[in-house]
């Protein structure tokens, strides 16, 4: 049927453009504002202000 193959699965991973469109996780630097995308791990230190992991959270954008 042909309605299988518009249905792609969960391993398909959509274009940029639309992932932006979805909700969005990223961490935040709360010292400075840094965004870093959650695919990553957050960093072991702000590449901006140097401050810690622990001043890191994830942001949902939407
Ligand atoms: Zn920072």
């Amino acid at each position: 049927m042909d309605e299988m193959k518009e249905k792609p699965g969960p391993a398909e991973v959509p274009p940029p453009e639309v992932r932006y469109m979805e909700m969005e996780l990223v961490w935040k630097c709360g010292g400075c504002g840094y965004l870093k995308p959650r695919e990553d791990l957050a960093p072991k230190t702000c590449p901006d202000c140097k401050a810690p992991r622990e001043e890191f959270y994830l942001l949902t954008e939407d």
